[in-house]
């Protein structure tokens, strides 16, 4: 499958993404305050098993451990010097298992830019480089969750700078009676209008219908790329102490088909299991 590369791939029919790392590795023994991405160094078998896990269910990008490995994040659990080590054997975990693409997973650096918060646009773009540096041998910079244009920028020429790859660009919108908007106020519109410089533009981590929306709003806007969709199964429940994603496989999976219209990669987010990416693949590929 990785023989040729994936944007080639991708002109041939629609790929399947995988769904969730996080709660796959809570149910593996992951505990609140242990970093999750320090498990692609210490406890490399659980992350290996989850990967094959959405790779046996049919997927053919596989993300790699790696959403809060930039150093700002890394920082937090005192592992800052730790950033080339860490991307790089979360990228060669996935490699080891054949087969699917390799997506670099990049998620938000947790800093806020000035003038809300303190960070600059350079300083964060300068922490992507070094994670995506480290993520080189993967097969595409995956930069995901994205609530801030200025941030997706940063991330975005990051990405020019520290690799050849293609770049797919993930934001994460909240359904508002005016549509999406991500929590910073973005519209999908002046995502793709702003940020139109990727191979792969999308949505992650929302409802259903508001990855929809999303997506045919980058079509509005004149986004001509292929888009991918990674949506949350079902609304977020407080249940036991903890938020669930109640929707079942089946259910997920048949609320993907309008999604085949537009889309050229479709996966999931929070709840999602190798179950649901497994019933999504069943759908994508009935023809
Ligand atoms: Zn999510």
């Amino acid at each position: 499958m990785a023989d040729s590369g994936i944007l080639d791939t991708l002109r041939e029919g629609i790929l399947v993404a995988d769904g969730a790392m996080g709660t796959m590795l809570e149910s593996a023994g992951l505990k609140p305050g242990m970093c999750p991405e320090l498990w692609n160094v210490e406890n490399a078998d659980a992350v290996t098993g989850v990967h094959r896990g959405y790779a046996d269910a049919g997927a053919d990008v596989v993300l790699s451990n790696t959403f809060g490995a930039s150093r700002p994040k890394l920082e937090r659990y005192d592992l800052g010097e730790r950033v080339a080590e860490i991307n790089a054997a979360a990228v060669a975990l996935v490699r080891s298992i054949g087969g699917p693409f390799v997506a670099a997973s990049v998620g938000p650096s947790g800093k806020i830019l000035e003038p809300y918060g303190d960070a600059s646009v350079a300083e964060l773009s300068e922490a992507f480089e070094e994670q995506m540096t480290g993520c080189r041998d993967a097969d595409i910079i995956w930069v995901e969750t994205m609530t801030d244009i200025g941030e997706a920028r940063a991330a975005v020429d990051a990405a020019k700078r520290a690799t050849d790859l293609p770049i797919a660009l993930t934001f994460t919108y909240d359904d508002t009676p005016s549509g999406p908007r991500t929590m910073m106020g973005v519209t999908p519109e002046a995502a793709a209008a702003e940020i139109g410089d990727v191979a792969v533009l999308g949505v992650n981590c929302g409802t259903m219908d508001g990855c929809m929306a999303a997506l045919q709003a980058y079509r509005d806007a004149g986004a001509e790329m292929p888009l991918v969709a990674r949506a949350n199964a079902g609304l977020p429940k407080w249940e036991h102490g903890r938020t669930v994603f109640p929707e079942g496989p089946a259910a997920y999976a048949e609320s993907v088909r309008p999604l085949k219209e537009i889309a050229g990669i479709i996966g999931g987010c929070c709840g999602t299991t190798p179950a649901h990416i497994a019933a999504v693949a069943a759908v994508v590929r009935e023809g």
